[in-house]
């Protein structure tokens, strides 16, 4: 279950407002930086690529195969604020739900 605290600032309030809209309907990953680029004989072998949510602020890195472009792994930072309590899950339904009110 979602549990909010309501004792925060408007600013911080409007915040939560985006990181539930993120919740429920996934992030807008922006202004891709490519880094870390691995090439050997003149391959490509892998790279990692950094993205960030233009409503949240979440930064992704993307760890990427050269050879099939598959994604490797996703390393995710959230915004202070974003995760919730250890133990507790948000849903997209849950998002949702609080987003109606
Ligand atoms: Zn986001």
């Amino acid at each position: 279950m979602l549990h909010q605290q309501r004792l925060t600032s408007p600013e911080e309030n409007a915040m939560d407002e985006q990181y539930l809209i993120c919740r429920s309907a996934g992030h807008v990953f922006l202004e891709f930086t490519d880094f870390e680029i691995v090439e050997r004989r003149g391959k490509l072998v892998s790279y990692k690529q950094e993205s960030v949510c233009l409503r949240c602020t979440t930064e992704r890195v993307q760890h990427i195969d050269g050879g099939t472009f598959a994604i490797i792994s996703n390393t995710y930072k959230y915004p202070k604020g974003y995760l919730s309590a250890p133990g507790e899950r948000i849903t997209r339904r849950d998002a949702r739900r609080a987003l109606w009110k």
